[in-house]
């Protein structure tokens, strides 16, 4: 078991916490680390790919629990879709399992190099997720390691309070050791994009939710750098799989060859370098000039096809593209407000970015619906997420205008996702999960941790 000490980042580059990393490689390793970090009282934390955009697998003064090295595909059968994988297998190893025995799984975040382990604490959601809702409702069953010593087997029906608590907890109830979830049928490697221009936000909200209905996924891109009557303008992409029949060639579309994305641009310029090239852009100015750009370039409605792998996993084109951000980083804000609310409590935060000359130089935005996780983050209406600079001379003013955006989200029903924001705290917490659900939390907390030894810098800030 590797041992080290070491200043461990979050995704965006804009905290660090330093820390003790202990790579185990099985169930009986992860139990020595517990008894380590009881011994010397320090606590712990489980990290997958480090992908969280806050300090989610960030524990400053106590042990890392480095998920990779237990990263093994354990059982596959083609027949029925079910796989079985240590909780450090990335969405990548699964789907380039998966894919050419015809099966995608049925839900992927936008990068492919999230774990297992980090998508079930997170219950992470899809550009799918008003109809498949989140990855957990696809989980058939996930054993885990107790801070006791205990470990436990969880489905819907065994320990189902376990079940709908581990998936969506943050990592501080236990330690999946694995996990055995469903995949979904397709019948082409390829999907069916509609993408098409909306010039508000009025129209961009009603677009997703008219939309939605007819198919698979939908998303949308927001330029968060346009004001006044194009305030919340972009794109959308509408997707839907393919029918049977509809591609003539299946066998050859669903390769893992053929859904990989290029190592180079244009056959030529490595992707990897293409972040360098950005950074030049990664201000006010300059994001005004590439979303008016992308805007200009959105005008005309099209419908193209897509492999699965470059429609999902759209970042992953471009490398380490958070570095262009520059030294202090990027914070993503997502929000999750109800249909009814969302239009006019995102104009006033866009509207409030843009006086605070902050505007997010990405923004994206999803449909939701509910689901029954206890820590659940997901509403009947949309999320928006937004992807703002950090600079060391403005991280307070920046830090003030987020706070200000969780009170107008509260106000409006909203809840958060705490994969990504790194400001909200323990009372907005509060507010939105409400003292019943956060009650049950603790204590689920003291049966399964009693001595506390689970903490992340995530659950200091919005549980303690
Ligand atoms: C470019 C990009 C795009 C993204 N797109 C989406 C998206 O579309 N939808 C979405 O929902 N999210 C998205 N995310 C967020 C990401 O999916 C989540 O943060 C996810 O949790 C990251 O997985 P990870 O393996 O990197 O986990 P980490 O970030 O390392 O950890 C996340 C949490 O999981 C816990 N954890 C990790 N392994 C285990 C384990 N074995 N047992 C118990 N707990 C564990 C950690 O303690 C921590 O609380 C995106 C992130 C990035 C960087």
């Amino acid at each position: 078991m590797q041992k080290n000490f070491t200043q461990l980042e979050n995704f965006g580059h804009s905290l660090s916490a330093p820390s003790y990393l202990i790579k185990p490689t099985t169930t009986d390793e992860i139990s020595e680390a517990f008894s380590i970090a009881k011994k010397l009282e320090l606590t712990i934390t489980a990290r997958g790919a480090g992908r969280s955009y806050n300090d989610a697998a960030l524990v400053g003064g106590g042990i890392v629990l480095d998920m990779c090295g237990m990263n093994a595909i354990t059982e596959w059968d083609p027949s029925i879709g079910l796989i079985t994988a240590q909780p450090g297998t990335t969405l990548e190893q699964v789907w380039q399992k998966v894919v050419a025995d015809g099966w995608w799984p049925p839900v992927v975040s936008g990068t492919m190099t999230t774990t297992l382990g980090g998508c079930l604490a997170a219950n992470i959601h899809g550009k799918n997720n008003y109809k498949m809702g989140p990855i957990g409702e696809h989980v058939v069953e996930f054993t885990a390691l107790l801070p006791t010593g205990a470990e436990i087997t969880c489905s819907p029906q065994r320990n189902g309070d376990l079940f709908y608590a581990m998936i969506s907890g943050l990592g501080m109830l236990g330690i999946f050791t694995s996990v055995t979830m469903q995949m979904k049928r397709i019948h082409s490697g390829l999907l069916s994009v509609d993408a098409f221009p909306v010039r508000n936000l009025h129209e961009h909200l009603t677009s997703l939710l008219d939309g939605a209905p007819n198919y698979n996924y939908i998303v949308g891109w927001l330029d968060g750098t346009a004001r006044g009557k194009s305030l919340g303008r972009g794109q959308i992409h509408a997707t839907r799989y393919l029918n049977e029949g509809e591609d003539p060639n299946p066998q050859e579309t669903m390769k893992v060859s053929n859904q990989v994305l290029p190592p180079r641009i244009f056959g030529v310029f490595p992707k990897s370098l293409l972040h360098y090239f950005m950074s030049p852009f990664m201000n006010n100015l300059g994001a005004w000039g590439i979303n008016t750009a992308k805007y200009i370039a959105s005008l005309r409605k099209h419908t193209f096809r897509q492999s699965h792998a470059a429609f999902h996993f759209l970042l992953d084109y471009v490398p380490n593209w958070e570095y262009s951000y520059g030294r202090g980083g990027l914070i993503q804000y997502q929000s999750f407000l109800p249909k009814e609310t969302a239009e006019d409590a995102w104009q006033e935060m866009l509207q409030l970015s843009h006086r605070n000359g902050l505007p997010t130089y990405l923004g994206v935005t999803k449909r939701h619906r509910p689901d029954k996780f206890l820590l659940t983050h997901a509403v009947d209406g949309f999320s928006l997420a937004m992807d703002f600079k950090v600079i060391d001379k403005r991280r307070a003013e920046l830090g003030v205008m987020l706070q200000e955006f969780d009170k107008i989200v509260i106000q409006a029903g909203g809840r958060f996702y705490f994969a990504k924001n790194s400001e909200t705290t323990a009372e907005t917490a509060q507010k939105f999960y409400g003292e019943e659900t956060i009650a049950k939390f603790k204590k689920l907390k003291k049966r399964c941790d009693p001595k506390g030894l689970l903490e992340s810098d995530l659950y200091r800030r919005i549980f303690e």
